[in-house]
């Protein structure tokens, strides 16, 4: 029995050093894992109480002993809650760690450390302690006082509570974290059953078998600890993941009714509460204008598919991508779709913008010359391929270097500005109207012949000529002069058809300006209108 004694003692001494291992380790042990901190808490608090344990077990006298026991409760009534709020962390639930949890749950701990300390004075925590009648070393019984119960029930409470909340995550955690939920399920099981035993005095020799499970268990968490990474990270729980999802989620039914959304799904859509799970998908995106319901009537549930499309918010309008995609049972059966909202607002205002920034002149808000050819050249090879007529004209303002040299360059641009407002009354849907150089724009006319050409010419240079614009120093009038080329000859490039243009154009500055000169190609005549 002796031998027995002093096995139990060696191994409550490992269970102590095991104990203390944790929580070094898990003290050292850099992590993003926030309830590390009640771990750390637990494991010092069973060092603690298992070495005291040990302690009290060798001890010979009841004063000895007694200040063992005064010891122990210093650790082992922290235990069990210091273990709930780690597992409170592990599953999620930190945002119900609020400090009114923290002093319900270790101010009855901190009332037994007390207690136990004067008890003596008042036997609320054991009513007696005595030396168990024909034990082979000196062993003591106790009598429960009203505290201790308190404390049992406490402690058997997050033990409980720590166990149901693993069961209750179970299903919803993610495969790589099931190994660590079983771990610290039977850390806490196990501790538990013991604790259970051997208040059922169905212990041998009454003995309490929690100091040597804790061996168990602690080795447990070292061994998952250092080879299996347990405690770098609590697994984010599907819910949150789910709900702190920038992006709107909302999943539908086979009828594409809504099933389910989330947070951010709510901030999309106007009326999206509780109320409208079971109504239809395009009847919720009404709010949303037209392309919304648009998207819900043509696109197929089945399918996956992406498109963006325009989004109103109240009275504010805003870019989102949509993706749909079909959600599967378990088994292969469709189940409904999984739709997607991500804000793309400030993506798409950007690209507009950079797309103006490459394609517009920015002074006159026209094409810049860059987009002009690129575009001509398509139409011209449009026209080609369906022998259809493709003119060109070239313009250029008469005199402007004068008008930059007396009224000032802010008037010549005022100036260009004009000029091209005039002109654009007269380009047509079909026309590419750009900026060819500084005081140079070029119009490109599918569908249309020389004579058309230079009647439109024509119209624009009288009207430019008849026009003036107003500036502080008084109406400005200027004057343009025109060359214009049709594609004759096939094939010919757009720059060849420029150049048969400006040929023209200098031949109307060279004939007095303010004149439309006409190139066949082969000659060049001025255009005068009947
Ligand atoms: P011509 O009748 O022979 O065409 O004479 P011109 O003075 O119009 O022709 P020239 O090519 O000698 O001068 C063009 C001037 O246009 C020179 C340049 O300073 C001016 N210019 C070019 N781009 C701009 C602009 O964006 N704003 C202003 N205000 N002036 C510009
Ligand atoms: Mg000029
Ligand atoms: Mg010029």
């Amino acid at each position: 029995m002796e031998s027995m004694i002093s096995n139990y003692i060696i191994i409550v001494s490992i269970s102590g050093v095991l104990s203390a291992l944790l929580a070094l380790f898990a003290f050292y042990r850099k992590t993003d894992f926030t309830g590390l901190n009640a771990f750390i808490i637990s494991s010092a608090a069973s060092a603690v109480y298992t070495f005291a344990f040990a302690l009290e077990l060798s001890g010979s006298s009841m004063e000895e002993i007694k200040f063992w026991i005064k010891l122990e409760y210093l650790g082992m009534p922290y235990i069990a809650p210091s273990s709930l709020l780690m597992i409170m962390h592990f599953v999620g639930l930190e945002r119900l760690v609020s400090k009114k949890l923290l002093v319900l749950l270790y101010s009855v701990p901190l009332v037994s450390s007390v207690l136990v300390w004067t008890n003596d004075a008042h036997h609320l925590f054991y009513q007696s302690i005595y030396f168990r009648e024909g034990a082979p070393t000196p062993l003591v019984d106790i009598v429960m006082g009203p505290w201790y119960i308190v404390q049992g029930s406490l402690t058997f409470g997050c033990m409980l509570a720590g166990m149901c909340l693993i069961l209750w995550r179970w299903g919803r955690m993610r495969r790589a974290y099931l190994r660590q939920m079983l771990i610290i399920f039977v850390g806490q099981f196990l501790p538990a059953l013991g604790a259970f035993l051997y208040l059922m005095d169905l212990t041998p020799y009454g003995m309490d078998p929690v100091p040597v499970v804790m061996s168990v268990t602690s080795a447990l968490y070292i061994w998952a600890i250092l080879s299996r990474g347990m405690l770098t990270a609590a697994p984010i729980a599907r819910e949150n993941l789910f709900e702190s999802m920038r992006d709107g989620v909302l999943v539908t039914d086979l009828s594409d009714k809504l099933v389910d959304y989330n947070r951010a799904a709510a901030e999309m859509l106007q009326d999206l509460d509780a109320s409208a799970i079971g109504r239809p998908l395009a009847q919720l995106f009404l709010p949303a204008g037209k392309e919304a319901v648009d998207y819900v009537m043509n696109s197929n549930p089945q399918d996956s598919d992406e498109q963006e499309i325009v989004w109103h918010i109240g009275t504010e309008i805003r870019y989102y991508q949509i993706r749909s995609s079909p959600v599967q049972k378990q088994g292969g059966h469709l189940a409904g779709r999984m739709i997607m909202l991500i804000d793309v607002t400030e993506r798409t205002l950007l690209q507009e913008k950079l797309l103006q920034l490459a394609t517009i002149d920015s002074l006159t808000g026209i094409y810049n010359r860059t987009h002009f050819m690129e575009l001509s050249r398509q139409r011209l090879k449009e026209a080609a391929e369906a022998a259809a007529p493709f003119s060109i004209i070239l313009l250029d303002i008469d005199f402007f270097k004068s008008i930059n040299d007396r009224y000032g360059h802010q008037i010549g641009d005022m100036a260009l500005q004009h000029v091209v407002g005039v002109c654009r009354l007269h380009v047509r849907e079909e026309d590419v109207f750009g900026r060819y150089g500084g005081e140079e724009f070029v119009l490109s006319l599918p569908g249309t012949a020389l004579k058309q050409a230079a009647l439109i010419s024509e119209q624009m240079r009288r009207d430019i000529e008849q026009s003036t614009f107003s500036t502080l120093t008084g109406a400005i009038r200027v004057t343009a002069s025109f060359g214009v080329a049709e594609a004759f000859r096939h094939p010919i490039s757009l720059e060849e058809l420029l150049s048969e243009a400006d040929h023209a154009l200098y031949s109307s500055k060279g004939n007095g300006r303010n004149t439309v000169h006409l190139s066949s190609g082969s000659s060049i005549t001025r255009f005068k209108p009947m």
